[in-house]
């Protein structure tokens, strides 16, 4: 199954306590950065690494910490985002229930390197019992002396909070969750000034997600170059995915990145193929917010190479036939499912969670949602598959924050790959309430040979 740097002691019987995390190498890396590393020297071994930011984004975590402004005598922030929201991804709850200290060492050695002296953990209010596992492993660490005062006798002081949000999607938006944090409403912030100069009440913060900050540990236990060594190009190291929908094997796996597409999907060591022996219908690679991929373009890319899980590989042929790997939200869909309904789905879901702040997004939204519920249910006209597809352009590269874009991708996909199940809908709006269209077939510009 390959190397496991973050899950490898997941499934040891009482990891979630202090003293078997400790027994288990626990704060290794803690004391390896305070007493031989000076916090540059991290950042230095992060940079190595090649780790890119495990939320969604893939931006180079190392080159963001040295973003970070130093002014004297202001204080500097690190901010975990663990409002995992997104449909189909679940791996940072898996990991803070599990391994709740690999997420609070990550914390301390990051905030070291960043010199932060107070950091904080943003978690989703929907993961209410997980905040109650991160606040009992934070008073052990308090109490095993790596959080407080003086940590190791090294002049180094942290003070780490656990912060629930009130359960809204936008607040994974950095800005929006900085937002949220200082008691306000979570609107994202029109950037620049970017986190690293203006952040967390105006002061340089660094924001990270919950698997970044925990990659963090096994890269200064075992040295950026080694973790480096993982994984192909610039896809390094190694990567949680979530995988749902119709498969054997729904769960969440670690994978060394640069594993095939097929590999994944159809070994029994992870997703074991598709459930009661249907098709393959399409792919969400990344979560709900990246373009569909049809099933002809899943385990191969346009020029028939194979496809791999790797940031690079996933975007293969831009937007026209590749996606993106986004935060490793795996959906599966097998012959039988909609893609009208579930387009329709992600849609409703992005117009609720819409803050409302640029007409793009807000109006956009409701639009789409409102075209995709009338072409679903039968009353759907032709000329409303390129209204739906005029929308979602007007909003792609339109607004504030990204949620524009994560709402806008799902739909102009969905029409690209798949405009002869919509057409069908406008065509037999009878019988598609009653079955599925099935699999598209592959246009003649895709046959490979
Ligand atoms: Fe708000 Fe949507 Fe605009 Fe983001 S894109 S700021 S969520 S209205």
């Amino acid at each position: 199954m390959g190397r496991k740097l973050l899950l490898e002691h997941a499934h040891v019987e009482g990891i979630d306590s202090y003293e078997v995390y400790r027994k288990h190498g626990g704060y290794r890396s803690v004391e390896k950065a305070l007493k031989n590393m000076t916090p540059d020297e991290v950042v230095e071994e992060v940079k190595k690494s090649g780790l890119r930011g495990r939320g969604g984004a893939g931006f180079p975590t190392g080159l963001k910490w040295s973003f970070l402004a130093k002014p004297e005598g202001v204080p500097r922030y690190l901010l975990c985002n663990a409002d995992e929201s997104e449909p189909g991804t679940f791996k940072d709850r898996f990991l803070m229930e599990k391994i709740p200290h690999l997420l609070i060492e990550g914390m301390i050695t990051s905030s070291y390197a960043l010199g932060a002296n107070t950091s904080y953990i943003y978690i989703r209010g929907e993961y209410s019992w997980i905040v109650k596992i991160l606040e009992k492993a934070i008073a052990e660490a308090y109490a095993a002396g790596w959080l407080g005062k003086n940590i190791l006798g090294k002049g180094y002081d942290l003070d780490l909070y656990v912060n629930p949000g009130a359960g809204a999607y936008i607040c994974g938006e950095e800005t929006a969750l900085i937002e949220s944090l200082e008691g306000k409403r979570g609107n994202p912030r029109i950037k620049p000034p970017f986190p690293a100069v203006k952040g967390l009440w105006q002061c340089p913060t660094v924001v990270n997600n919950v698997e970044t900050i925990a990659a963090v540990v096994p890269i200064i236990n075992d040295g950026g170059e080694e973790y480096a060594k993982l994984g192909i190009g610039k896809s390094t190291g190694t990567k949680l995915i979530s995988a749902c929908g119709n498969i054997n094997k729904p769960g969440v796996y670690e994978i060394e990145l640069g594993v095939t597409v097929e590999q994944f999907l159809y070994s029994d060591e992870w997703c074991g193929g598709i459930k009661n022996g249907k098709q393959l219908k399409a792919l969400v690679a990344g979560g709900s917010s990246v373009p569909i991929l049809p099933h002809f373009l899943v385990t191969k890319n346009i020029r028939g190479e194979q496809r791999l899980m790797t940031y690079e590989s996933l975007a293969d042929g831009g937007f026209e036939s590749g996606t993106m790997l986004g935060s490793g939200g795996f959906i599966v869909y097998d012959e039988d499912q909609c893609i009208v309904r579930n387009t329709w789905n992600f849609t409703r879901f992005y117009h609720h969670e819409s803050c409302g702040q640029c007409s793009p997004c807000r109006e956009g939204t409701g639009w789409m949602e409102h075209v995709l519920w009338r072409l679903e249910n039968g009353q759907g006209k032709m000329s409303d598959i390129d209204l739906l597809a005029d929308v979602a352009k007007k909003i792609e590269g339109n607004t504030i924050c990204p949620l524009g874009d994560a709402a806008a991708w799902p739909v102009n996909s969905a029409i690209r790959h798949f405009r002869e199940e919509f057409e069908w809908h406008v065509r037999e709006p009878k019988t598609c309430m009653e079955r599925n269209y099935g699999l598209v077939k592959e246009p003649e510009m895709y046959v490979q040979g």
